[in-house]
């Protein structure tokens, strides 16, 4: 594993320029992309190798990693042919691979694992490595990416289906004219709408962003920070364009037809436009006060995981979760009313993301479905042995020196019951542990993916989450106190020692581990963030046995 390049004046790109025929090869497309690498390139004072423009295949099928120049760049890439720090310059994420998100993933991984950066032209994102392993939030675009590519591919693949024809059908009978003015992530041409793919890849990560409780604010800065370019002219994404286009019902292809003074003119026109997201993402999409829709059901009470787990350090009060519309904070809820001075709003989503990067430190097992089944034998046997231990100890204590001869049999078979499920615990306890290290890896990937998956889930699946999640942070937190920036959250005590997730504003600084010798403390260590931070299957779990297992209420 290397380090991207420092000095990219040394560095060579390799532009990975994809057409399915050689009339492509000749057209626009391929003029666009190449100058655009050319471009890209000078700007950034990169060589520009071309030897992977070639006639390639379809991405969607896995056909260019088999035998494509992906293929061929991955091979140079682990032959150590490439060196590190190399670029890699593609259109978009659907052009390094179309078939599911965990294998496009993988791909994407093994590259920036091997030193290679990775660059998408078409939301002017740079992958590093170090990048995604710093920041959730890239990893997180880039996997919403991947998704968007492979649900493009789908819809290729079934490129017009029988329904969009009747809709077709009925615009060209009058029902509506493909000429007004249509929504920016389409495009009329001859009477019909055809999806503009980058356009539609926006308004994605825009519902996306919004799903993971972004407010317009923040979307549009973003997309002005990736300068992403606009669907018009102008300077920049304004938080006004955001919210008008998360309500605009053309996202599920819903056409409202107006006066010239703005008023609606008859009913909406269902199926008027291509579907560009489902009814449920459009909805969870929306802002809560001047859409009541939006709120989310059944969602609504879990939009923040920490409720009633964090205290103000200087009055005691619990933080209250403070949803302004395009932002969420959490607060002392005496500071709200002016009885006390501890008046920092902390920025709730960008926290809660820090708090499920670090998830990964502790035992996430415990979210994903298949439960390991050693684990479920551990406490099955843990319950017998109290069980029958409580039996034998009430024998005994009932009947004392006056034990009946047929309860002193009872009691000598309980015991050995006992000595022999406990010889089965130690064991279970041992194949537990073997499986759980064997399933880290999984578990960290499916993790990670559920985590990534999270906004599009549907509302039960997503609630379901989300209570888990809530009661997996209850069962690790013991206390969560908060003090201007700072915030400090102690984790259970174990018997030997405790962990302290240290955070300021929204980000996690670092860990304070105290271990406890003879019953003293020793001296706090303190773990900084940079040295936890790489979300390494070989890390996960790693703080599990700081937190108190045996102190959890059941
Ligand atoms: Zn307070």
């Amino acid at each position: 594993m290397g380090s991207p390049n420092e000095n990219p004046e040394m560095a060579t790109a390799y532009s990975l320029i994809r057409f399915s025929t050689p009339q492509q090869a000749k057209g626009d497309s391929t003029r666009r992309q190449l100058v655009a690498s050319e471009r890209f390139c000078a700007e950034r004072g990169l060589t520009l190798n071309r030897t992977l423009h070639v006639v390639g295949k379809s991405a969607f099928h896995g056909d260019h990693v088999a035998t494509g120049p992906l293929a061929e760049f991955i091979k140079l890439v682990e032959a150590g042919k490439i060196l590190i720090g190399s670029w890699l310059i593609i259109e978009a994420m659907d052009r390094l691979d179309r078939r599911d998100v965990p294998t496009a993933n993988e791909q994407f991984i093994r590259l920036l694992r091997a030193g290679i950066v990775i660059h998408t032209m078409i939301d002017n994102q740079t992958y590093t490595y170090e990048r995604i392993k710093n920041d959730l939030t890239a990893m997180l675009i880039s996997i919403i990416q991947m998704a968007t590519a492979h649900d493009y591919s789908k819809k290729l693949s079934m490129r017009i289906s029988a329904k969009w024809e009747a809709r077709r059908e009925e615009m060209r009978a009058g029902r509506g004219k493909a000429t007004n003015a249509c929504p920016g992530w389409l495009k009329a041409i001859d009477g019909q709408f055809y999806e503009v793919p980058e356009r539609v890849a926006v308004m994605k990560r825009i519902i996306a962003e919004r799903h993971l409780s972004l407010g317009r604010h923040e979307i549009s800065t973003r997309l002005n920070r990736d300068r992403m370019p606009t669907f018009r002219n102008g300077d920049g994404w304004h938080p006004s364009t955001i919210a008008a286009l998360v309500r605009n019902k053309a996202l599920i292809g819903i056409y409202q037809p107006r006066k010239a003074d703005g008023s609606e003119d008859g009913p909406p026109i269902e199926g008027f436009y291509p579907r560009i997201i489902s009814d449920d993402d459009f909805w969870r999409a929306q802002w809560g006060p001047d859409n009541k829709l939006g709120a989310g059901g059944k969602t609504k009470g879990l939009a923040n995981l920490l409720r009633g787990v964090c205290k103000c350090a200087r009055c005691g009060a619990s933080l209250v979760f403070l949803n302004t519309g395009s932002d969420r904070f959490l607060v002392c809820s005496k500071a709200r009313r002016g009885l006390c001075d501890n008046r920092y709003h902390r920025m709730y989503p960008k926290l809660e993301a820090e708090l499920l990067s670090a998830f990964v430190l502790f035992d996430f097992s415990r979210l994903i479905d298949h439960a390991n089944p050693q684990v479920n034998r551990v406490a099955g046997l843990e319950a017998e042995i109290a069980a029958k231990t409580a039996t034998a100890t009430r024998l005994l204590k009932d009947f004392q020196e006056d034990t009946p001869p047929l309860v002193s049999k009872q009691i000598g078979a309980l015991t050995a019951e006992i000595k022999g499920l406990t010889a089965e615990l130690s064991e279970a306890r041992r194949n537990a542990r073997i499986a759980e290290a064997r399933a880290s890896f999984d578990a960290y990937t499916e993790f990670g993916a559920m985590v990534a998956w999270m906004p599009r889930m549907e509302d039960d699946e997503r609630y379901l989450l989300r209570t888990r999640m809530a009661g997996e942070l209850r069962r690790i937190i013991d206390t969560a106190t908060a003090d201007g920036t700072a915030m400090t959250i102690a984790l259970r005590p174990a018997e030997n020692s405790r962990v302290e997730i240290l955070i300021d504003r929204a980000t996690i600084t670092g860990f304070r581990i105290t271990v406890i010798a003879d019953g003293e403390p020793l001296e706090p260590k303190i773990l900084p963030r940079q040295r936890l931070d790489e979300y390494s299957p070989s890390r996960a779990g790693m703080l599990a046995g700081f937190v108190g297992e045996e102190n959890v209420a059941a």
